[in-house]
């Protein structure tokens, strides 16, 4: 069995641990991915993961593997600034306007790194406040969770991190305007920055208040901090301006990736100009790579937005998201489930609770055993649901109405499932 195999040459069989698939006696094995759909040892199933996010046109898109094979014409790196990669960050600026300036790297896990080192070079201050729940990739800074208190000095997540680092992340709790002023004063004037997600996704689906995104811009702003937003999901994801569009709200720095890349790697860091021009060849914080601004990443991301320009791809993922979330809330109620739906344009998650589903505690109180097993009845009736509580779905371009028929008949099937 290729897991077998796997398991001897990968730790745990798997190259990150989301994959594992840990409630299944094995994990998917992909085979191919075209439009709404994966082709899997288990056949073929409606993808509701999309790469975790990073795909919004659906999977191997005609135009993005057109743009993909043309790059690969002209050769695949330089290690040299490219017109496409220029032409690529006026389109993210036209429209995130407060990406003044910006530095394409390869992941999100860099892009964040990348933009809290920024924020402590530009503020000469080294503490950054950031939330429960709230994930910004797999480095040392970030890797933290909270502790019993309401706003925690940092714990590490992982073995490995020294605590001599997490010491300078404080931990708050998410979508609690209170506790976070109170960890701005706690902290004084250490706050280099505030690092969120302004829509989280990380933890289930979290759609904060106004109000609280609000607070964090005032206040970072009134201490002289700088406010970061993670946009490594909601970039591009929800419309063309972000979360930040969305919410009118301009963030000093801004980090995006997945949809930005096409489903190739990238991440990216910017924001004020001021601020950017920090960052060398211009000033002394250090970023470099050999891979950044990679030309396929570059050539699908353009392609990318070009097609989301049209709006077209919004239309139709936003509306297979909403009524997912409405024929979900339908099939539950009406086989007398407790389930909370929560959805913003593409995205969406469901929870076995009573209640709402406001804040990372709430999504704690869900029963996560039933959203797994309902995830693997749903895969023997060829959907694939994003594989955890504490992830999110996404929808496509290629998720049209009929894949959405589709998909609720298969859900309908599995609730009736669960219940016996
Ligand atoms: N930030 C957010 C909000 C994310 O969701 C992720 C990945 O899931 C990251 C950062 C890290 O991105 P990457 O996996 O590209 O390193």
């Amino acid at each position: 069995m290729l897991f077998e195999r796997a398991r001897q040459v990968f730790p745990g069989g798997v190259n990150s641990p989301a994959r594992a698939l840990k409630h299944l006696p094995s994990p998917l094995v992909a085979k191919a991915a075209s439009g709404p759909y994966l082709y899997t040892d288990r056949g073929r199933l409606v993808d509701y993961c999309m790469a975790f996010g990073a795909i919004i046109l659906g999977h191997a898109h005609p135009r993005v593997k057109r743009a993909v094979e043309e790059q690969l014409e002209r050769g695949w790196i330089y290690a040299l600034l490219t017109e496409q990669e220029v032409e690529f960050a006026e389109a993210i600026r036209r429209h995130m306007p407060s990406v003044e300036k910006m530095r394409i790297v390869n992941t999100g896990t860099e892009a964040t790194m990348n933009a809290i080192r920024l924020a402590r070079g530009y503020t000469k201050r080294d503490v950054i406040i950031k939330f429960d729940g709230n994930f910004h990739g797999s480095h040392d800074y970030v890797l933290v969770k909270a502790g019993s208190g309401a706003a925690t000095w940092g714990i590490p997540t992982s073995a490995g991190v020294p605590q001599d680092v997490v010491k300078l992340t404080v931990v708050a709790p998410y979508n609690d305007v209170d506790a976070f002023l109170k960890a701005v004063r706690e902290v004084g004037d250490r706050l280099a920055a505030v690092i969120a997600e302004p829509v989280a996704g990380n933890y289930g689906l979290i759609i904060p208040d106004a109000e609280f995104l609000k607070a964090l811009r005032e206040e970072t702003k009134r201490v002289g901090a700088l406010l970061i937003f993670d946009e490594v999901i909601t970039g591009f994801r929800l419309g063309l301006g972000g979360a930040q569009g969305r919410f009118g709200i301009r963030p000093d720095l801004t980090t995006l990736g997945k949809v930005v890349g096409g489903g190739f790697p990238i991440g990216i860091f910017g924001g004020r100009a001021e601020v950017m021009d920090l960052i060398a060849p211009s000033g002394p914080v250090y970023n470099a790579g050999t891979y950044n601004a990679h030309p396929v990443s570059v050539a699908a991301g353009l392609a990318v937005l070009k097609e989301l320009e049209t709006g077209e791809p919004y239309r139709i993922a936003d509306e297979a998201a909403g009524r997912l979330a409405k024929g979900i809330e339908d099939i539950a109620g009406r086989l007398g489930f407790d389930v909370v739906v929560k959805q913003i344009s593409s995205m969406f998650q469901f929870y076995f609770k009573k209640g709402d589903v406001k804040t990372p505690q709430d999504v704690r109180e869900s029963n996560e055993k039933m959203y797994l097993k309902l995830h693997e009845i749903a895969l023997r009736h060829g959907v694939y649901l994003t594989p955890s509580q504490f992830e999110v779905n996404f929808t496509s371009a290629t998720h049209t109405r009929e894949v959405v028929e589709e998909t609720l008949a298969a859900l309908e099937k599995a609730f009736q499932q669960l219940k016996t």
